[in-house]
């Protein structure tokens, strides 16, 4: 089902392959393992030297592309990000690939900003160079977030195995495959993209089970829960839950614009999330706002961008099935009030601040320590289930 809705050939002799997983990470360690092996076995049949390889990413990547990298010795090239560019520049990125490169890998929806790298670009780009130099390094698209959107927002957007370099791709069932933590997948194009080599045969448990996965034992609800979102909300239930996501998302971009405060980072093609920085943080920054949406109930990250961008500090906010419109509306009230709030505080002595409305002031002046911020918080939750009780009574 899922090699087919990334359109995966399904000619004579060609049968896409792939493996359940705890996550992305885990489709990526086993994709990456796969290109490596390929790579090593090519190197080896043309006696060069196949002890350094490397793989080629935007700087931008997910943590799990240098857990690959570290764990299963791979050189991690990146690709610089720049001032208003966040993702990796294709041509950036296939002037980096050299003989040692395994694979260049592609992002669709990366984390940072969800913005939809050039997939059709890089694969243009990527097949010229092959051409000129006899290689053929291919790509693999890292859709952890991006592949349960794209091909019900954007089907005519060519990202996945219509581009005949793409050769893998995983995605995260946890994410917006609507299933609960602990799935993931990664699908090969076709059987000969991934080494037979790496796939064992095991034949104890009454048959013959090929396994090719970190772990060996692992739950079967998530497999089946990802097979019951599927074909009990099918291709339409996607599309209006995904569409869905993009118009709250829009919501809350337009309310943040018409505060006249935030530059937006997103796209308006892309994930359904919405990161914004402050167009003057030179009073308070990004961090400051987090810290304060926390009182309201609120876990918006802030966090810099990746070099050549580290100066740059967004906040994020993701948008999943059960962020309303209601909520979206709210959120941007409850981010007007912070602003007012810190407005009216002296600059820079925020950071810190935790406490209530009313001693607001004093805590510039007082820097708590994490165990008076704790009990702080606890006596607040009290209050407010107390509150909350009464209210209830009457009701
Ligand atoms: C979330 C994410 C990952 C890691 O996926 P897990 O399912 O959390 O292991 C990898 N790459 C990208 C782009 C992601 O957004």
């Amino acid at each position: 089902m899922i090699a087919h809705l990334f359109n995966a050939p399904l000619g004579d002799g060609e049968a896409a392959v792939g493996v359940g997983t705890v996550g992305s990470s885990e489709a990526i360690m086993l994709a990456g393992l796969a290109f490596k092996r390929k790579w090593q076995n090519k190197m080896k049949e043309l006696g060069k030297p196949y002890d350094k390889p490397n793989i080629v990413t935007g700087a931008n990547v997910q943590v799990c592309w240098e857990k690959f990298a570290r764990y299963f010795e791979v050189e991690l090239k990146e690709v610089k990000l720049r001032d208003g560019y966040y993702v990796m520049d294709p041509e950036k990125a296939v002037e980096m690939v050299d003989e040692n490169t395994i694979c260049v890998a592609a992002i669709l929806g990366s984390t940072l900003n969800g913005e939809f790298e050039d997939v059709q670009r890089l694969n243009e780009l990527l097949l010229e160079k092959n051409k000129q130099t006899g290689w053929d390094t291919p790509i693999h698209v890292d859709a952890a977030s991006g592949g349960f959107i794209a091909p019900f927002l954007y089907p005519e957007l060519e990202w996945d195995f219509r581009l005949p370099l793409v050769k893998s791709i995983n995605v995260s069932g946890h994410k917006y495959g609507l299933v609960y933590a602990g799935i993931g997948w990664v699908i090969w194009r076709n059987k000969q993209d991934l080494p037979d080599e790496l796939v064992f045969h095991i034949n104890y448990l009454g048959a013959d089970q090929p396994t090719f996965t970190l772990n060996f034992s692992k739950g079967s609800s998530q497999v089946i829960a990802q097979y019951y979102q599927l074909i009990r909300l099918g291709h339409e239930g996607y599309q209006n839950i995904m569409e869905n996501c993009q118009e709250n998302a829009m919501v809350l971009k337009e309310g943040l614009e018409k505060t006249g405060k935030f530059n937006i980072v997103s796209k308006d093609t892309g994930v359904p999330l919405v990161a914004f920085s402050l167009k003057d943080n030179s009073r308070h920054n990004e961090f400051e706002v987090s810290e304060m949406l926390r009182r309201f109930g609120w876990i918006v990250p802030a966090y810099t961008m990746p070099p050549d961008a580290q100066h740059v500090t967004v906040l994020r906010v993701v948008i999943r099935e059960d962020f309303s419109r209601t909520l979206a509306e709210r959120l941007v009230l409850d981010i007007e009030k912070v602003l007012h709030e810190l407005d009216t505080l002296p600059a820079k002595v925020t950071a810190k601040l935790t406490g209530n409305d009313e001693n607001a002031h004093d805590v510039a002046v007082v820097k708590k320590t994490t165990r008076e911020v704790q009990l702080e918080i606890t006596a607040a939750w009290k209050k407010l289930v107390a509150d909350r009780k009464r209210t209830n009574g009457v009701c």
